[in-house]
């Protein structure tokens, strides 16, 4: 068996591939950003030959970096940007339109129509709410507007995949054509307790079931890369979405685990495990990374804006030169003086979901200083996983008492430190915060007998971080009334 693992994250705005050893570490690492498409205000596609040119160039400057070839691969594992979509012609292997991506709200106003008279069977069988992030609008949109696809699509002739499955299909030169249940789970066609493709919602959006691919645990033996792409063939056992890959490099395995990653936005993820939790404060349920055919349940909310509060504040405002200066001004002072900076850009997402609130500063005095503003746009991203983390207590029934944390902004120590403060719980920061790509490399690692179990894994992690909380009560709920106060009127 091979001496490596090799991870591909296809992400967003990259594709990188980076090379694991035995002990988990990584060896090397290539990364190549591509272009984004915005064809209409609000559109957002990318080219499939972008996303396989950028795939292939990365995966192969990785093993000329590490020194390797094809046979010293033992699998490989790929993550990617989640729900983006992509139909193509399954004679050719030729896409019929770009991939359209997840931010993409050109089927915003059907979705708003489906909403009035399916938002509860929707959520009955997907966990989602209806939205035009979820791959179903997106795979309709194509059907009825590419010309002749819909016919095509009814004889047989096209095959719909997210990345995983696009980038399965293209590797293995359409031998497999599979996705695992984290990708499927974000379709909106894909009933979550049967763990089916669900017909009664295939037929509400016209999708013929011959279109869709076989779905299997994210650690599988999905198959094998055709042996003229990397000279030989390279197994491939993992496929799973960005953020289930994150929760499970976390190894947010057991039941209450929770990871977030801070980046532009933030991702909350717990593993719920056998309980499928029907969420009464807009969260959303879906399906979490596995071997075995019963992945676990998982809990996701997410805050719009994250470490982009802090891109906001260098560009924006222009108070701040880099990302990181925002601790060391956050620093210099001993607290908020009574300022919270709301950063509801485009609205708030759960537990308010509206999408009319916009972004404030409050409470400024005439001892207000750069530093308060700083500090206070810092603690307005750990207020917002803080509404988060206590809907998902609310939900759940499960008291948290640890957050795995990782993203760009996670290497801010200062805000770490008030999440643990404000949220009263341990905040956990692994090693390395390239949890995605690890998440992948542990599942493909683990479904080939690379690794023999999660404990040998586990026992190469180190140099964790810890924030504990540290805050006296009466501070902690004078701080969070204060938080209130400022979302009512950034809500008026
Ligand atoms: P994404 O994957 O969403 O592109 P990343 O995980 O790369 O995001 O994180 C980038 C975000 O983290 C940016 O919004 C940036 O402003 C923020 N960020 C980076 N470094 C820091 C820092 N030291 N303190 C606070 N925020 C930071």
């Amino acid at each position: 068996m091979g001496k490596y693992i090799l991870s591909i994250d296809q992400g967003t705005t990259s594709s990188r591939a980076i090379v694991f050893d035995k002990s988990a570490r990584i060896v090397c690492m290539a990364q190549q950003e591509f272009k984004q498409i915005y064809p209409e205000a609000g559109w957002v596609e990318h080219s499939p030959q972008d996303i396989m040119g950028s795939t292939m160039a990365v995966i192969a400057e990785a093993l000329v970096r590490a020194d390797i070839s094809a046979e010293d691969i033992a699998a490989a594992g790929i993550t990617n940007q989640r729900e983006t979509t992509l139909v193509w012609d399954k004679a050719t292997g030729k896409p019929i339109y770009n991939a359209i991506v997840w931010q993409c709200r050109r089927t915003a106003d059907y979705c708003e129509k489906l909403k009035e008279k399916y938002s509860d069977l929707i959520y009955d069988k997907t966990g989602l709410i209806p939205d035009a992030y979820f791959s179903a609008t997106k795979i309709k949109w194509i059907l009825d507007n590419v010309s002749g696809a819909r016919e095509r699509a009814e004889r047989g002739e096209l095959l719909f995949g997210t990345v995983d499955t696009f980038l399965m299909w293209q590797l293995s030169k359409g031998e497999i054509f599979a996705t695992d249940y984290t990708n499927a789970a974000r379709t909106m066609l894909f009933n979550i307790h049967t763990l089916e493709w669900d017909d009664e919602l295939i037929k509400l959006f016209g999708i013929p079931r011959s279109m869709l691919p076989e779905v299997k645990p994210s650690g599988s033996k999905f198959g094998y890369t055709h042996k003229s792409v990397f000279g030989s063939p390279v197994p491939i056992c993992g496929a799973v979405g960005d953020q289930q890959a994150a929760l499970f490099g976390q190894l947010c395995t057991e039941e209450g685990d929770l990871k977030n990653t801070y980046g532009t936005g933030c991702f909350l993820l717990m593993n719920t495990g056998e309980r499928a939790v029907k969420s009464r404060n807009g969260l959303v349920t879906t399906l979490g990374a596995t071997l075995t055919e019963k992945p676990p349940y998982v809990l996701e909310g997410s805050v719009f804006v994250g470490g982009a509060a802090v891109q906001w504040l260098r560009d924006g405002l222009g108070i701040i030169n880099s990302a990181d200066e925002s601790e060391s001004y956050a620093l210099k002072v001993q607290d908020n003086g009574g300022v919270y900076v709301v950063p509801a850009f485009t609205g708030l997402g759960a537990p308010y979901w509206d999408a009319d609130a916009r972004g404030l500063i409050t409470g400024i005095t005439r001892g207000t200083t750069r530093a308060h503003i700083v500090r206070a746009a810092l603690e307005g991203i750990a207020y917002q996983v803080e509404d988060i983390v206590r809907a998902m207590q609310r939900d759940s029934g499960i008291k948290i008492t640890r957050l795995n944390v990782d993203g760009g902004a996670s290497k801010n120590d200062f805000l770490l430190q008030f999440q643990a403060d404000i949220s009263d719980l341990k905040v956990v920061r692994p090693q390395t915060v390239e949890t995605t790509a690890q998440g992948a490399a542990y599942l493909a690692g683990l479904a080939c007998g690379f690794w023999k179990d999660e404990g040998e894994i586990r026992a190469t992690a180190s140099g964790y971080g810890v924030f504990s909380p540290n805050m006296p009560e009466p501070t902690r709920a004078k701080l969070l009334s204060g938080w209130e106060k400022a979302v009512a009127k950034a809500r008026d």
